[in-house]
């Protein structure tokens, strides 16, 4: 079984953290590496807890409201997902022009990849994400300008790679943050050195590392062609048995995983199960617990996962979130899609209701129309504004004067 350590995927799991979160404490805390985040975000991501529920837990328990440091920072989440619904899949591509004209690397350096490159911080990220599927978002943030500007590596392979092995894998929040770190979705590249490091985690302190240096310095590198490559190491066979990630995969290889997932072939025979019965299709990104009385189908569509794939700890997180929450779990190949469709046009068989949660993930997103069943508003904390917002601050300010107050939006969420 893979070992998923502190992130069991499960509701009740996502509760008892849930309980354990201080807004005062994570305000104060937060920038620092040891800081007491959250890490509610595998939970949040696969639709196991809503941000309205986190929100309201520091309602709750501290009285927070719309300008606390924790609020906000889910507001953060609001923005990207926002973003994602206004532009869809553009958010893959550059939002405006980069810091430098010229030509980044698709293929990203060896020495990164083993977690051998010098820089600790760096070195430590690219282990500890391997090993554990999180990182703090100081961390994100390091590998991402590390790569971008340092190393001259286009954002999108480094957001792909990302995305990949964290169980928080989002496409707005890590493509659009890997864009502001890029600068082609904010005005300035996002830079740091060994003094930055050396004030949020100590323990990673890399002076006389080659990110020693003056932001000036870094400033000139990002917007030019120069590069910071490693120094005096090179990646041995050893090193790198140890150090290499484990491969990303469009399909699980573990044989418990493929077992729960089924090769089952979608026919009219096999949905009789769920004539006259309300009818929920349930996607990675919408694992809630069951409903009674409804027939949950756990729906997963091999168009997106042979463009996204993911880590063994990822798809072990979903199916085994999803087998709890799913009566079975079938793949929508082509065949089985069509199949799923006549069945649901077939009086015979016709459900009582039918419906699917909104996301934003490119194939999912697009089931409803291919299917013709309903889809479910997405879940949001904040009042969305009506136009684009390409400025967090600004659609921060304009949803908090739609909103009023948080007393008001958790009061319209519990009533
Ligand atoms: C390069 C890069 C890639 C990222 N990729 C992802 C991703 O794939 N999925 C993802 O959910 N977040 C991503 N983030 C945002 C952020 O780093 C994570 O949401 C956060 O670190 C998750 O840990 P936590 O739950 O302990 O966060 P906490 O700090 O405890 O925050 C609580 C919740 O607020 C939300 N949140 C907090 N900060 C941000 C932020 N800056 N942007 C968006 N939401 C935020 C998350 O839902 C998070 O779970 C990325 C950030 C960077 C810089």
């Amino acid at each position: 079984m893979i070992d998923l350590g502190q992130f069991e995927p499960s509701r009740d799991a996502a509760l008892s953290k849930l309980r354990g979160v201080k807004p005062s404490t994570y305000g104060k805390t937060r920038n620092f590496l040891n800081g007491k985040v959250t890490k509610l975000s595998p939970w949040i991501t696969h639709g196991m807890l809503s941000l309205k529920e986190v929100a309201e837990h520091g309602w709750k328990t501290e009285g927070i409201g719309l300008e606390d440091k924790l609020i906000f920072e889910l507001g953060w989440r609001e923005f990207f997902q926002h973003v994602h619904r206004q532009v869809g899949d553009n958010i893959l591509r550059d939002m405006r022009p980069g810091v430098w004209p010229g030509k980044y690397a698709r293929e990203l350096p060896a020495d990164f990849l083993h977690g051998q490159t010098g820089v600790k911080p760096i070195d430590w990220a690219v282990r500890s994400l391997y090993e554990t599927g999180y990182l703090h978002n100081h961390a994100r943030m390091w590998v991402a300008s590390y790569l971008v500007h340092l190393r001259k590596v286009s954002w999108r392979s480094g957001a792909d790679w990302m995305y990949g092995y964290l169980l928080d894998g989002d496409l707005a929040s890590n493509h659009l943050s890997w864009q502001w770190v890029a600068g082609t979705f904010s005005h300035k590249p996002y830079l740091f050195n060994a003094e930055n490091v050396q004030k949020y985690a100590p323990e990673l302190a890399c002076k006389g590392s080659v990110i020693d240096t003056s932001y000036d310095d870094l400033e000139d590198i990002a917007r030019s062609s120069k590069t910071l490559q490693p120094v005096g190491r090179s990646v041995s066979n050893e090193v790198q048995e140890v150090g290499e990630g484990p491969g990303l995969q469009s399909w699980p290889m573990d044989k418990d995983l493929l077992n729960l997932m089924g090769t089952r072939k979608v026919d009219a025979e096999w949905c009789k199960k769920w004539a006259g019965k309300a009818l929920k299709l349930v996607h990675p990104w919408a694992l809630r617990e069951k409903r009674v009385g409804t027939y949950h189908l756990g729906v997963i569509a091999p168009q997106f996962h042979s463009k996204f794939p993911w880590s063994e700890k990822r798809w072990a997180f979903v199916l085994q979130a999803m087998a709890r929450c799913c009566d079975t779990i079938v793949i929508l190949d082509s065949d089985n899609l069509q199949n799923l469709r006549m069945a649901l046009q077939n009086e015979a068989l016709v459900p009582s209701s039918v419906e699917i949660d909104w996301t934003a993930h490119p194939v999912y997103c697009d089931l409803h129309t291919r299917l013709r069943i309903r889809q479910n508003p997405p879940d949001l904390l904040l009042p969305e504004p009506k136009m684009l917002q390409t400025s967090f601050s600004k659609f921060y300010r304009k949803a908090c004067d739609m909103a009023g107050s948080l007393d008001d939006l958790i009061d319209t969420a519990t009533t």
